[in-house]
C-alpha cells in the first residue's frame, strides 16, 4: 500500500536541513506522498528507510522497456489516472501484427512499411513502435524464419516475439536477445518454461490469463519465479471488455497500488474491418494501454492513431511551444519580408509551413507568447505592443535587414499603431488573418 506524507515524514532523518530542496523534512514527505519528488533528493536518508520508502516511493505501474538504441520503448511509470491531473509519462506504442504463416516478401514488405512509417506532426517524429511476431505455425523452424525476414528489413526495430510454445520461444529469443524484444505468450500452461526463457535472456515477459483475478495470480506466479518485467494481458478482445479490464487494472495499481496488476497492459486491436481495428485501437491509446496490436499500417491509420497518441501524452498544463528566436525560412536576404507570430507550436508550425509552401525566403520572429497563439496571447496581454518593441530591440534584428518593415499577423491588426510608436523608424504591415493566406500575400508583395 502506498504511504501516507505523516508514515512517510518519519522515516525520514528530520533534521529540516533542506539539502532536498524543501524547507522541512514533512514538505519533502509530502511532495514524496504525491509523487512529485524522489528519495533520491535526500542525501542523509537510512538505508533501512529507504528500502521501506524506495518500494513505496516506486511507480505504481512498473516501468518496463523493450528494443535498444533509438528504437527502444519504454512504458509504464504511470502515476495518474488522468491527465488532467499530471502528464501521462510513456506514450503507448503500436505494434503492428506479421504472422510466421505469411510468405517471406509479404512479412518484409510489412516490416519495410514500419521503418517508413514516421510522419512529422508538430515537430515531433512519429512512427510505428514494434512488430509483433505471431507463431501462427507453431512450428520453431518457421517462427525462426519469420523473425530473420523481420531482421532483414527492420534490424533496428522493435520486437515482440508471440508464442505459447517454449521450444519456439527458446529458439526465436535465442536469434534476437540482444535486441531486447518481449517474449509474449506466458501462460498458465507453460508459466515455468517460458519464465526460466525469460531469465535466461533477460527480456521483458508478456502473459495472458483470462480475467485479472488469472491475471494477478499468474503476475505473483512469475515474480516468485525472479521475473520482474512483465505485460499483462487480460484477455479482454471486445471493445467493452478492454476498456473494463484496462480501467480497472489502472485503478488498481494507481488508486490501491495493487502491484500484482501494476504492468504495462498489451491490448489485441485486430480486426478484419480495419475502419473497426482503428476504433478498437484508439480505445486502447486513451484508455491505458502501454502497447496496441494492430493488423496493418496504412497511412490514414497511423495519422489517427498518432495524432491522438501525441494529444494524449502531451503535458495539459503546458501548451507546446518553440524556442523564441528569429528563425530563418529559405536563404532571407537583407531586404527579405520580416514577419512575426508566437511560439505556441502548432501557430509556429503552420505559419513556418505556409511561408516555406510561398518559395518567398523569410525571417520569422518567433515570440514567448508562453506557448499561446496570436490570439488568446493578445487577449492575455503577452502579446502588446510594448512586448514584441521590446522583443523586436533586443533581437538585434536591425543590423540584418535593410528595410525596417514587420508583418503582425492580421489578427491583431489593432496593434500596428502602437508598435509603429514603440519602434521608431519602423513601418509596420498587417499580414492575413489565416496562415493558409500567407502564400499569396507574400508572393503579391
Ligand atoms: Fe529532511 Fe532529508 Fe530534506 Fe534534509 S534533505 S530536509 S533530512 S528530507
Amino acid at each position: 500500500m502506498a504511504l501516507s506524507g505523516v508514515e512517510i515524514f518519519k522515516l525520514l532523518p528530520k533534521t529540516n536541513c533542506k539539502k532536498c530542496g524543501h524547507p522541512t523534512c514533512l514538505a519533502f514527505a509530502m511532495k514524496l506522498a504525491q509523487r512529485q519528488a524522489s528519495l533520491d533528493a535526500c542525501p542523509d536518508v537510512s538505508e533501512e528507510a529507504k528500502k521501506v520508502l524506495g518500494e513505496a516511493s516506486a511507480p505504481p505501474i512498473r516501468p518496463v522497456s523493450f528494443g535498444v538504441g533509438s528504437m527502444s520503448v519504454k512504458m509504464g511509470e504511470e502515476t495518474v489516472l488522468f491527465r488532467h491531473e499530471k502528464k501521462f509519462v510513456n506514450p503507448c506504442a503500436v505494434a503492428v501484427e506479421v504472422k510466421d504463416t505469411m510468405e517471406d516478401g509479404e512479412i518484409q514488405e510489412i516490416a519495410d512499411g514500419v521503418m517508413h512509417s514516421e510522419i512529422d506532426r508538430v515537430g515531433q517524429k512519429l512512427r510505428i513502435d514494434a512488430i509483433l511476431i505471431n507463431n501462427a505455425s507453431n512450428d520453431s523452424a518457421r517462427f525462426e524464419k519469420a523473425v530473420k525476414a523481420v531482421m532483414a528489413e527492420a534490424p533496428d526495430v522493435a520486437l515482440i516475439l508471440a508464442t505459447h510454445n517454449p521450444s519456439a520461444a527458446e529458439a526465436a529469443v535465442k536469434l534476437v536477445a540482444d535486441k531486447k524484444p518481449i517474449l509474449y505468450g506466458a501462460d498458465d500452461s507453460n508459466a515455468e518454461a517460458m519464465a526460466s526463457i525469460a531469465k535466461t535472456h533477460k527480456v521483458p515477459l508478456g502473459v495472458s490469463a483470462k480475467g485479472l483475478d488469472a491475471l494477478s495470480a499468474l503476475t505473483e506466479k512469475m515474480k516468485a519465479l525472479g521475473v520482474e518485467d512483465l505485460v499483462i494481458d487480460s484477455g479482454a478482445r471486445s471493445a467493452r471488455e478492454i476498456l473494463e479490464a484496462n480501467t480497472l487494472v489502472r485503478r488498481a495499481a494507481i488508486r490501491k497500488n495493487f502491484k500484482s496488476l501494476g504492468y504495462p497492459v498489451i491490448t489485441f486491436a485486430q480486426r478484419d474491418d480495419h475502419m473497426l481495428e482503428a476504433l478498437v485501437a484508439t480505445l486502447g491509446i486513451a484508455k491505458y494501454s502501454s502497447i496496441v496490436v494492430v493488423s496493418s499500417i496504412e497511412k490514414w491509420k497511423n495519422v489517427a492513431l498518432f495524432t491522438l497518441r501525441q494529444n494524449i501524452y502531451t503535458d495539459p498544463q503546458v501548451p507546446m511551444q518553440v524556442e523564441q528566436k528569429i528563425y530563418k525560412i529559405g536563404e532571407p536576404a537583407a531586404d527579405s519580408p520580416f514577419m512575426i507570430t508566437t511560439n505556441f507550436s502548432l501557430t509556429y508550425f503552420i505559419v513556418s509551413g505556409e511561408v516555406e509552401n510561398s518559395k518567398v525566403p523569410c525571417r520569422l520572429a518567433v515570440m514567448d507568447s508562453e506557448g499561446l497563439s496570436v490570439l488568446t496571447a493578445w487577449a492575455a496581454g503577452k502579446f502588446t505592443a510594448s512586448k514584441i518593441a521590446q522583443f523586436i530591440q533586443e533581437s538585434g534584428i536591425e543590423n540584418e535587414i535593410k528595410k525596417k518593415e514587420l508583418i503582425i499577423p492580421g489578427y491583431v491588426a489593432i496593434l500596428s499603431g502602437a508598435i509603429e510608436d514603440k519602434l521608431p523608424g519602423w513601418k509596420v504591415t498587417v499580414g492575413p488573418r489565416e496562415a493558409n493566406g500567407i502564400p499569396a500575400f507574400l508572393k503579391s508583395r
